[in-house]
């Protein structure tokens, strides 16, 4: 079973990754954890992709295009995996249907997880800090016990870091939805795209993860 995981930031797509990858004993296959060992393992596109980051430009296409193909000619893939972070553009989504017909392999089932914007916004801004003590708290997953009143040190004063207002959280939605829209289309056109709702608990979106892995 080949499989994507797409998903916005903070629609669960971690927590789904780890019970698919359990369950389905397939290896989890995540961009980062490939360049890492690509890098480590001092593989000729590993080294190139280094050179790219240690100057701080972006890895191009090729170099990352050609790490994922490394690491789905693996044996260990035989069985399925599981993608992860990539593709990240239709120009990588394109490559990746290239480099698997040469494996002769297909993707079976894009599963994209979806939870409406203003959810994720409430999920992902929802974090202050403590001015005083600089405790965190979470508005809805970790509250203060009495409202505007730090557990710790009792202070009252909070504030929010640049990266958990709601305005930054909205513009990197915004921003992931914009590039993960033509991937959709994509894979919607080549009959793999299955959505679910994830604006559920744990388990229940778990159990259509499993419906869409079993057909
Ligand atoms: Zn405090």
């Amino acid at each position: 079973m080949n499989l994507i995981l797409m998903g916005l930031p903070g629609a669960g797509k971690g927590t789904q990754a780890e019970r698919i990858v359990e369950t389905y004993q397939i290896p989890h296959i995540s961009t980062g954890d490939m360049f890492r060992e690509a890098i480590k393992n001092e593989t000729e596109l590993g080294l190139k992709a280094k050179s790219f980051m240690d100057a701080g430009d972006l890895v191009p296409d090729e170099v990352t295009n050609g790490i994922v193909k490394e690491r789905l000619a693996q044996p260990d893939t035989d069985k399925g995996f599981l993608l992860d972070g990539f593709p990240r553009t239709l120009d990588q989504a394109e490559a990746l249907s290239e480099m698997l017909q040469d494996l002769n392999k297909k993707i079976d089932a894009v599963i994209e997880i979806q939870v409406a914007e203003d959810v994720l916004v409430e999920r992902l801004a929802g974090r202050f800090i403590c001015r005083n003590c600089g405790a965190t708290y979470h508005k809805i997953f970790n509250p203060t016990k009495v409202e505007g009143t730090c557990d710790r040190c009792g202070g009252h004063e909070f504030y929010q870091r640049e990266d958990d207002k709601p305005e930054t959280v909205k513009n990197r939605l915004a921003v992931n939805v914009k590039a993960s829209q033509p991937i959709l289309a994509y894979y919607k056109d080549a009959g793999v795209l299955y959505p679910i709702d994830g604006d559920r608990d744990i388990d229940d979106v778990f159990t259509d993860v499993k419906a869409i892995i079993t057909k």
